[in-house]
């Protein structure tokens, strides 16, 4: 990432920009298209944003048009699948040119896995009686968008599987249950080396949401940083209370910068509503200051 210190920098350097660095449209798992999902971020008063659909970035041109006529700064990123010592860990590409021949490459590569993993999903759920699931994802999916859980998630509900998204991770989709398929996603290296290809800054997503001890996620954050990841997302959706503040500590220890992001799926399913993420804690420096 090339820093441009100036006075554009230093507007946005401020820590009660309201902005949302992680959210979803229909593109990957989210339910909004990508024009509506910009249009309620600015309704709620974001001022920066950023579309991360997972493993893919052809939601961006459509994300592009509603922010200029809403007036909202959007920029162009993605969430990259992880696979890192037998963990699923996610990584966001903040500020990546998404035309980028490695970086699109390295994405197509992960969905053709997805798409291997989908049909493997709908096997395991056959064998435990559940039929028809990989027709029923797809109905819950756009024609071009990638598969994933969450769409399964939502054809259980619909079939009476569970009473909502959420239950129907914890009986069927989650690891260890019938559902689960173990997958290799692609490496942290790769990763983020795809994303620096593509000019952009490397955020490590959700740390809270890894089930792994304090050793290990000391680790990944050494890694990653050594890797050349940049940030780290502080604030989250998907982070409880007291994860904001371990995860501050975090940040300030490794010299990283923070980020934040609802992780919105859709208006029925998420706790945190696109655009209407808490500030960042006091004392860090906002991965903006680095995003002239
Ligand atoms: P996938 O990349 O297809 O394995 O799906 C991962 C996505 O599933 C995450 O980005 C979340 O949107 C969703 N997810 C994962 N675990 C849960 C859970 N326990 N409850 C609800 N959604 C979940
Ligand atoms: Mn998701
Ligand atoms: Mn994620
Ligand atoms: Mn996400």
């Amino acid at each position: 990432m090339r820093r441009r210190p100036g006075a554009g920098a230093f507007v946005i350097i401020a820590r009660h920009v309201r902005a949302d660095l992680h959210f979803h449209s229909n593109a990957s798992d989210g339910v909004l298209a990508p024009e509506d999902v910009v249009a309620r971020a600015a309704a709620n008063g974001a001022q920066l944003i950023a579309l991360t659909d997972h493993d893919d970035v052809r939601g961006l041109a459509q994300a592009r048009e509603a922010a200029v006529a809403a007036r909202v700064r959007l920029i162009d990123a993605v969430e990259i699948s992880v696979t890192w010592e037998s963990t699923t860990v996610h990584v966001v590409g903040l500020a990546i040119d998404p035309k980028t021949r490695e970086l699109v490459d390295g994405l197509a590569a992960i969905r053709e896995g997805r798409d291997r993993r989908a049909r493997r999903i709908a096997e395991a759920l056959e064998a435990i009686g559940i039929r028809g699931a990989l027709d029923g994802a797809c109905r819950h999916a756009e024609s071009s968008s990638i598969i994933g859980r969450n769409h399964f998630a939502r054809f259980l509900v619909e079939a009476g599987a569970g009473k909502d998204v959420r239950t129907a991770f914890e009986s069927y989709l989650g690891r260890g249950r019938p559902g689960y398929v173990a997958h290799t996603w692609a490496s942290l290296p790769e990763a983020i080396g795809w994303i620096a290809a593509a000019g952009g800054m490397a955020v490590l997503a959700h740390p809270g949401r890894y089930r792994i001890g304090a050793a290990q996620r000391d680790r990944l954050f050494a890694q990653f940083r050594d890797l050349g990841g940049r940030g780290v997302e502080v604030v989250s959706g998907a982070h409880a209370g007291e994860q904001v503040a371990e995860h501050a500590r975090c940040c300030r220890r490794f010299g990283l910068l923070a980020s934040c992001g609802s992780d919105f799926h859709s208006p029925s399913e998420s706790v945190v509503d696109v655009g209407t993420v808490a500030p960042l804690p006091e004392g860090l420096r906002p991965v903006w200051s680095e995003l002239a």
